[in-house]
């Protein structure tokens, strides 16, 4: 069996959108406290992030997008240095701070260089505990707490700059991933599955709009066992047929039961039978290969546990 990664930077810590915002630096001490009082942390190879090239962020984000993000970045530093306000509002809630533009280039660079391990065969599958997280990040928008969208743009990488054949996301947070729809929607090369609240923001999802995605809207209160029921049926026979090279996981966790960010009813158990049944699939397909990163989960004790328990599987601790 091979290792597992945990790639983070503590450049992710230093983004923050202002008091009381759900998306916060607490997050990841959730999971780091959680991973070292249950002993986990002694299973994973910890390393820190590069910052990724503007190069490879612009194999799915628009080079308006991305220049536009790091001349806010900019703009707001020169105002607070004049004693300017310490945010910039994208939406009602994506703001930027003087750090955004640093943590969104290692949060990217986490998830290509968990790539390129797993792909070297260093690593058999990988963590990003990062943030700001990315899949409602479309390939010229902003919105819902992130800026790039770290999965789709590791997805390209891998395709791109590796060469693989086939790769699939699966992506498991209450939210639908809109901007990672938006990046990978008619590229037959991608594999996309995934379920969510609906109806729920970001509204939108309801129906698969291209072949390469496998959309699953359920209703609020829905448990664990009939999304297990779910995946088993809807799932694994798509992920079969496409074969991946290389399996990307957008890793919510706000569809636990005790996350009030969403209304699911999950528990860690169904994120570890999740996981598990993701890691088979990568398992006959792809060399074990899995490169999972942070999205969603913000009741802080239910996120450390989620994460535990995701961890395990991968680890096999
Ligand atoms: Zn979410």
């Amino acid at each position: 069996m091979g290792a597992t990664g945990y790639f983070t930077h503590p450049t992710c810590w230093k983004h923050e959108m202002g008091p009381g915002h759900p998306e916060c630096p607490e997050r990841l001490g959730a999971i780091e406290d959680r991973l070292l009082i249950s002993g986990v942390d002694m299973a994973l190879q910890r390393r820190e992030a590069s910052p990724a090239s503007l190069a490879d962020i612009e194999l799915a984000h628009g080079r308006m997008h991305v220049a536009a993000l790091r001349g806010l970045g900019d703009a707001l530093r020169e105002d607070m240095a004049a004693g300017g306000p310490t945010h910039t509002s994208l939406d009602p809630d994506t703001m930027i701070n003087a750090h955004t533009w640093d943590a969104a280039l290692v949060a990217v660079g986490a998830a290509l260089d968990a790539t390129d391990a797993v792909l070297a065969g260093e690593l058999e599958n990988a963590f990003c505990a990062v943030r700001p997280p990315g899949h409602h990040a479309g390939r010229d928008k902003a919105m819902g707490f992130c800026f790039f969208n770290n999965v789709a743009i590791a997805a390209k990488y891998a395709l791109e700059r590796h060469g693989l054949k086939r790769v699939a996301i699966v992506d498991f947070d209450v939210h639908h991933g809109n901007g990672t729809e938006d990046i990978v929607a008619g590229d037959e090369r991608i594999l996309m599955v995934s379920f969510f609240q609906h109806p729920f923001y970001p509204e939108g999802g309801s129906t698969s709009n291209a072949a390469n995605l496998v959309n699953l809207p359920v209703p609020a209160y829905t448990r664990g066992m009939d999304i297990r029921e779910l995946v088993d049926m809807m799932w694994l026979p798509r992920l079969e047929a496409h074969k991946p090279e290389l399996i990307f996981i957008s890793a919510g966790f706000d569809a636990h039961r005790e996350d009030d960010m969403g209304q699911m009813g999950l528990v860690e158990q169904d994120y570890a039978w999740i996981t598990q049944r993701i890691k088979e699939v990568a398992l006959r397909h792809a060399k074990g290969r899995i490169v999972s990163c942070l999205e969603g989960g913000y009741n802080l004790s239910a996120l450390g546990r989620s994460v535990e328990a995701h961890l395990r599987v991968l680890a096999d601790v």
